[in-house]
């Protein structure tokens, strides 16, 4: 679908996927105006499509847009692009058992010109791949890198939408992560380095010994990842106590240590939760529950997949029937 200026959103098409003509001098290319989004249709057990939770990443997409001054696309038009493109071609039926169809809906400037303004007119375009499930078996924890020399996102920034610079500048940072024998890398806070923030595609939850789970609040620098406030409904759900609280990464330590904290997990359409067992920084490495999957995280994880393969039925609207 294109969008310009005088003419808003016109051109619907699906077509054979093959490489796009730009001009060089096509805004995206310089500026960065780009955004995406990232979700997944589900084949339920009765042989019927679904997505789940896709009005909440139109949502996503248009407060995404707003923040880089591109034109907001209707939320009919979000869901109907991702389920014309999940029926279309019914090859991508995972043959893995729990497999899914992981859909890329993005949007570029693609005026030609040379200046710093918004551009005046816009692709939006959804590419599909099929994924297997993540996480078959017992799943394995991993290690992250708390980064103090790079940083996300800083208040007033980007942090909260879903574009393509956010990720350009946390490569550097996951590379660090790599050179320093961990999966991934968690990032802290911009200005003072010491608030847990998220991964670098993912959001975090600790668990402690009382039964409760804390994450951080959605204050600007995080994304506000679906996962994560499907988990808080969840776990709240589930009788626990959940607190959006700030938590300091030499306190994270200290109650990792002292027993106090019990699991930390990461959460995202991709790998829907991953165990934490090691977090590695400036001041040495400390371990999680003795570095293995945590009751709290198997049972919010196993709830969430449940309603996601259609065998447990979710709250209201989670999963939106396509075909
Ligand atoms: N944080 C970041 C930086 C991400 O890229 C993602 C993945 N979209 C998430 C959190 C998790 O968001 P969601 O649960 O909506 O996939």
């Amino acid at each position: 679908v294109r969008w310009s200026e005088g003419q808003g959103w016109h051109d619907p098409s699906i077509t054979a996927r093959e490489p796009l003509t730009m001009d060089p001098s096509a805004a995206v290319l310089h500026y960065a105006q780009e955004i995406f989004e990232g979700l997944k249709a589900y084949r339920l057990p009765d042989g019927k499509l679904a997505l789940f939770r896709a009005d909440a990443n139109a949502r996503r997409f248009r407060e995404s847009a707003r923040r880089l001054a591109m034109p907001e696309l209707p939320e009919e038009l979000f869901i109907e692009s991702c389920r014309a493109l999940a029926t279309v071609d019914r090859e991508w039926m995972p043959t893995v058992e729990g497999g899914s169809l992981y859909l890329r809906p993005f949007m570029i400037a693609s005026e030609a010109f040379l200046g710093v303004k918004p551009s005046a007119e816009y692709l939006y375009m959804v590419i599909a791949s099929s994924v297997g499930a993540y996480w078959r078996g017992p799943a394995r924890a991993v290690s992250i890198w708390a980064s103090r020399e790079y940083a996300r996102a800083a208040a007033g920034g980007t942090g909260a939408a879903k574009c393509g610079g956010n990720y350009a500048a946390s490569l550097v940072a996951q590379a660090e992560a790599i050179r320093q024998g961990c999966d991934q890398v968690v990032f802290l806070d911009a200005a003072e380095r010491r608030w847990v923030e998220e991964l670098g595609g993912m959001n975090i939850f600790f668990v402690f010994d009382d039964g409760s789970i804390q994450t951080p609040p959605l204050t600007g620098t995080i994304l506000p990842g679906i996962t994560r406030d499907s988990l808080i409904t969840l776990a709240r759900g589930m009788g626990l106590t959940v607190r959006e609280e700030l938590y300091a990464i030499d306190q994270w330590r200290a109650d990792a240590e002292s027993g106090r904290l019990t699991e930390t997990f990461a959460c995202g359409t991709a790998a829907v939760v991953t165990p934490i067992g090691t977090v590695a920084e400036a001041q040495g490495r400390f371990t999680i529950g003795g570095g293995v999957p945590g009751p709290v995280t198997t049972r919010l994880r196993d709830a969430l997949v449940a309603i996601q393969r259609g065998t447990a039925v979710g709250p209201d609207g989670w999963m939106q029937p396509i075909a």
